[in-house]
């Protein structure tokens, strides 16, 4: 694997990928890999080739009173895990590579940034869509890898990438988990083992959700009210929120009678984690059944 750290070396290496014929696959990342970062890796490596991997903390998406500074990070465990995975090329620049001096430009797809996660954090996905733009311009891959756990910003990533017509497919794919139902992140490092404990709550309401819905339940109000309820017998969890949303334009949602994303995001300790589910309607009607729920 060889690793990069200039833009200008990076775009060298692309072009010359290209002029073999050959279709890239990219996975940007904020590193502190883990088996979810590696799941989007081996879909890359079954489509594509070369695979290329960024590893850039990128600033801009982080508020003022976040983590940014204090970000997990290990170069060297990472380059060996993205060695042993089959990587062709880490891309791994310095900030300034990416924004330097007199950098203006940001990047902002109007309404789906401004809810949920980007209400919470203002300027978040202005953040993560310039720098994905940027990485994409440099990168020029044919597939560009995003997992679901992050699915406002995949959907957010997916639409800028149809309005700017980029010559580049966005592939989503599923949450990894750890065996109790804990959507792997690179934030969950910060979890005390108490707090460890606790942030299962996340996965335990989506399973609570998923039985209402299995049972017929199609009222949003009251199956939010069901996640609520197993947050508020956690003394470690502060809910930020639990919302059921279109899947299209993540808008609230009443009652249960079209595709839609169940969405949490909850505080344990320093750690903010997110997760989510997939609710398919497979009838019409609303009798018990009739719901397929993707964890
Ligand atoms: P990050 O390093 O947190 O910016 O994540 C880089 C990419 O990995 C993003 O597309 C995330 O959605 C994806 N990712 C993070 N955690 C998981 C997970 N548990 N399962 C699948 N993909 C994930």
């Amino acid at each position: 694997m060889e690793v990069i750290h200039t833009v200008e070396w990076m775009k060298q290496v692309a072009r010359e990928a290209r002029a073999e014929g050959r279709l890239a696959g990219f996975v940007p990342t904020m590193g502190a890999l883990h088996a979810g970062h590696l799941s989007l890796i081996e879909a890359a490596r079954r489509d594509a080739s070369p695979v290329i991997v960024s590893i850039f903390v990128n600033p801009k998406q982080f508020g003022p009173a976040e983590d940014y500074r204090k970000y997990p990070g290990d170069p060297e465990g990472d380059r060996q895990k993205l060695e042993q995975a089959g990587v062709d090329f880490l891309f791994a620049p310095p900030v300034e590579e990416i924004y330097p001096a007199g950098f203006r430009t940001s990047v902002n797809v109007e309404g789906l940034a401004d809810r949920l996660e980007g209400k919470i954090r203002p300027g978040h996905f202005r953040g993560v869509a310039t720098v994905v733009l940027k990485l994409l311009e440099i990168v020029v891959p044919r597939f560009a890898y995003f997992g679901r756990k992050d699915a406002q910003q995949a959907r957010i990533i997916g639409q800028m990438a149809a309005d700017l017509a980029l010559d580049c497919e966005i592939v989503v794919r599923p949450i990894v988990r750890e065996p109790d139902g804990l959507a792997l992140s690179s934030r969950n490092l910060y979890l005390s083992p108490a707090e460890r404990k606790a942030a299962t709550v996340l996965y335990r309401a989506l399973l609570r959700a998923r039985s209402a819905m299995e049972e017929g339940e199609r009222e949003t109000m009251r199956i939010m009210g069901l996640m609520r309820q197993e947050f508020a017998a956690e003394p470690l969890a502060s809910l930020d929120y639990a919302e059921m949303v279109d899947a299209d334009s993540f808008e609230p949602i009443m009652r249960l009678t079209r595709s839609c994303l169940v969405l949490l995001a909850a505080r344990f300790g320093a750690a903010r984690l997110i997760d989510n589910m997939q609710v398919e309607i497979v009838e019409s009607g609303g009798g018990a059944g009739g719901v397929v729920c993707t964890l």
